[in-house]
C-alpha cells in the first residue's frame, strides 16, 4: 500500500489527520491513502520564494532547458512503472496511460529544446525597440522577466502526469518556482512524477513542491507576484478565482475549466471516404479514451440533418465493439470512470441531457459491469451516444459538460446555423470541421474562431498525419473563452507569458539598448 506525502519547504511530509483511500476504480479496492492536514503552506510559499525564485532566475533559459531535459529523461526511465500506476490508479487503459504519461514527457522535451534555442539570456525582449517622436533620441522596449513569487498549479484528476508536467515545463522554464496540488482522487502517479523529479537532481532546491493534502488556506498566502493556475471545473474555476485575497492582491489567475467541444461534419463529406473515417475515429477516441475524461473531447457532433442517420449507425457500430473493463484484461479497450463521484456525476448528467430532450441510441446512463471484475464492482458506464432531433430543443447539450463517455449527435442545416450552434457553448477549448469544401471550412472554422482557443480543419489530405482534436501540443495554445475559463496556457514561449511580468522600459535609446541587451527573442 503506497502511503503519499507531500514535499514541501524541501522536505518529504506525511501530514496528519484522517486517511484519505485512493481506489482503483476497476475493483474498488484501495490502492494508496494520504494524510490530509498539517501543511504550512505559508511556509511553503516563502520557501519557494526564497530559495527556488533566484535559484531559477540565475539560470539561463539554455540551463533551465537542460533541466527539464533532465526531468523528461526521468520519467522516461520509469515509463512503465508510470504506466502501471495509471491503470491501477486512474483506470486508464495501457494506451489511455501512454496519452497522458508521454504526453508529459513530450511536453517536458519540447520546452527543454525551446530553452536550448533561447540560449544565454534569463529574460525576453518583447517586440521590436519603438522611437516616441521624431527623432530616435527617446526609445522604448517592451521586455518579459520572471514574477518573483510561486506558481501554484491546482489539476484536474484526469490527467495527473501530463496535467502536473505541462505547467510546471513552462513555469520553470520562466525561471518561476512551482508549487503542484494534483487531486488527490489519482495523485498516486502526480506524486511519483515529483519523486522522480526530485530524484534526477536536476531542480534547484525550492524550484517544486508537492501537496497531496487538502488545499486548506494555500490561496490566503498567495500575493501579486504569485501565479495562479488552475485546471479543472468551470464551477470550482469560478469559486476560486473569486477569492477576495487573489483579488485583492492581484494574483495572476489562469482558469482551465471546461468545454463542450464541437465537431461539424460538412454536408459535401461522403459516407465511407476519408474525412468521414476520420471524423467517426476521432469521435469513437474521444468517447472511449480515458472513458471520455478529457477536457477536450468532442461532446457536441453537428452534422447535417440527413445525414444524422447514416453517422449515429457508422459510430454505433464501432461502440459496439468496445470492450468495457478492468484495463489490466486482455482486450479491454475502454476503462471505469475514476471515482465513485465521477460515476454519479456521469450518470447524472446522462440524465438531464435525456430530460431536456436528447435520445441515448447507444448505451445510456445506467452502471453497468465491467470485463474481468466481478457483478457490481467498479465505476463503469457503457460508451454512450446521445441525439437531438430537433436543434432549437435540447438546452442542456450545450451548456452541461458530461465529463465521461458519451457524446450528443445534433443535426443542423448550412455554415451560418453550425456556427451559431457552437457560440451555444458559451466557449470552448476545441472545434472541428471536417470537409473537403474550402469555403465551408473557412466560413465555419473563421465564424467559430471568436468562441474557440482551438479550431482544427480536417480534410482527407490529413490521413495518417492526423492526430486527432483531442490531443494537447506543446506548440499551440491551449484554453478557451468563456465556458472553458478564459484562460490560456502552453503555446510555445507565448506560454510563458503566464509567468512573466511585461514592463516597457521608455528613455534615452542608447541607455534603453543598454539596459536591454541581455534579453532574448522568443521566435
Ligand atoms: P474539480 O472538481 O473542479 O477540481 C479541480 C481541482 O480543484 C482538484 O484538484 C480539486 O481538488 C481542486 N479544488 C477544489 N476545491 C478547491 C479549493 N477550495 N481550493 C483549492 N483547490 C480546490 O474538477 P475535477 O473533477 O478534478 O476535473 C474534471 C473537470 O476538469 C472537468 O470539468 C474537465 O472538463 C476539467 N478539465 C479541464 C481541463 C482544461 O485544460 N481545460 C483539463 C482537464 C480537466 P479536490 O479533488 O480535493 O476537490
Amino acid at each position: 500500500m503506497e502511503n503519499l506525502r507531500s514535499y514541501l519547504g524541501g522536505r518529504w511530509i506525511d501530514g496528519s489527520g484522517d486517511r484519505v483511500d485512493l481506489f482503483n476504480p476497476a475493483t474498488e479496492e484501495v490502492v494508496a491513502g494520504l494524510l490530509p492536514d498539517g501543511l504550512d503552506y505559508a511556509a511553503a510559499l516563502a520557501y519557494g520564494r526564497a530559495k527556488g525564485g533566484p535559484a531559477l532566475r540565475a539560470m539561463t533559459f539554455a540551463q533551465r532547458g537542460a533541466m527539464l531535459k533532465s526531468l523528461a529523461g526521468a520519467l522516461h526511465a520509469k515509463r512503465d512503472e508510470l504506466l502501471d500506476i495509471g491503470m491501477l490508479n486512474g483506470g486508464n487503459t495501457r494506451s489511455d496511460a501512454k496519452f497522458d504519461v508521454d504526453g508529459a514527457i513530450g511536453t517536458l522535451t519540447w520546452y527543454a529544446e525551446l530553452g536550448a534555442s533561447l540560449g544565454d539570456g534569463r529574460w525576453i525582449l518583447d517586440g521590436q525597440p519603438v522611437s516616441l517622436g521624431r527623432s530616435s533620441k527617446v526609445t522604448a522596449q517592451h521586455v518579459l522577466t520572471p514574477r518573483l513569487g510561486v506558481a501554484v498549479h491546482v489539476n484536474a484528476f484526469n490527467f495527473p502526469a501530463w496535467g502536473l508536467a505541462e505547467k510546471a515545463a513552462v513555469a520553470l522554464l520562466a525561471g518561476v518556482p512551482v508549487l503542484a496540488r494534483p487531486a488527490p482522487a489519482t495523485a498516486w502517479l502526480a506524486a511519483r512524477v515529483v519523486e522522480l523529479f526530485l530524484a534526477s537532481g536536476a531542480l534547484p532546491d525550492g524550484a517544486l513542491s508537492l501537496s497531496v493534502g487538502a488545499p486548506g488556506d494555500l490561496l490566503d498566502h498567495l500575493g501579486p507576484q504569485d501565479v495562479f493556475a488552475f485546471t479543472g471545473s468551470g464551477k470550482t474555476g469560478a469559486m476560486l478565482r473569486g477569492r477576495p485575497n487573489l483579488l485583492a492582491s492581484g494574483t495572476h489567475v489562469n482558469v482551465e475549466a471546461d468545454s463542450l467541444n464541437g465537431a461539424v461534419l460538412g454536408p459535401d463529406v461522403e459516407r465511407g471516404g476519408d474525412t468521414w473515417t476520420l471524423m467517426v475515429s476521432d469521435l469513437v477516441r474521444d468517447i472511449t479514451q480515458k472513458a471520455g475524461q478529457k477536457c477536450t473531447a468532442i461532446r457536441r457532433v453537428l452534422v447535417p440533418r440527413d445525414r444524422l442517420d447514416e453517422l449515429q449507425e457508422d459510430v454505433i457500430e464501432r461502440l459496439l465493439v468496445v470492450r468495457t473493463g478492468d484495463p489490466r484484461v486482455e482486450g479491454v479497450t475502454m476503462g471505469p470512470v475514476a471515482t465513485a463521484a465521477q460515476l454519479e456525476h456521469v450518470r447524472e448528467g446522462l440524465g438531464r441531457l435525456i430530460a431536456s430532450g436528447a435520445k441515448a441510441v447507444a448505451g445510456g446512463p445506467a452502471r453497468i459491469d465491467g470485463e474481468g471484475v466481478a457483478a457490481s464492482k467498479g465505476y463503469f458506464v457503457a460508451p454512450t451516444l446521445l441525439r437531438v432531433d430537433d436543434a432549437a430543443s435540447g438546452d442542456a447539450v450545450h451548456s452541461l459538460e458530461v465529463f465521461g463517455p458519451s457524446a450528443t449527435l445534433i443535426p443542423y442545416e448550412g455554415a451560418s446555423e453550425a456556427v451559431a450552434l457552437l457560440a451555444r457553448g458559451g466557449g470552448g477549448l476545441v472545434t472541428s470541421v471536417y470537409s473537403e469544401d474550402r469555403a465551408f471550412a473557412a466560413e465555419v472554422v473563421m465564424g467559430t474562431a471568436p468562441s474557440h482557443g482551438r479550431v482544427t480543419a480536417v480534410n482527407a489530405k490529413v490521413a495518417g498525419a492526423w492526430i486527432g482534436p483531442g490531443a494537447v501540443l506543446p506548440q499551440l495554445i491551449h484554453g478557451g473563452p468563456g465556458h472553458a475559463g478564459g484562460g490560456e496556457e502552453l503555446g510555445g514561449a507565448r506560454g510563458m507569458g503566464l509567468y512573466l511580468q511585461r514592463t516597457a522600459i521608455q528613455g534615452y535609446g542608447p541607455l534603453v539598448e543598454y539596459i536591454t541587451s541581455s534579453g532574448v527573442r522568443a521566435g
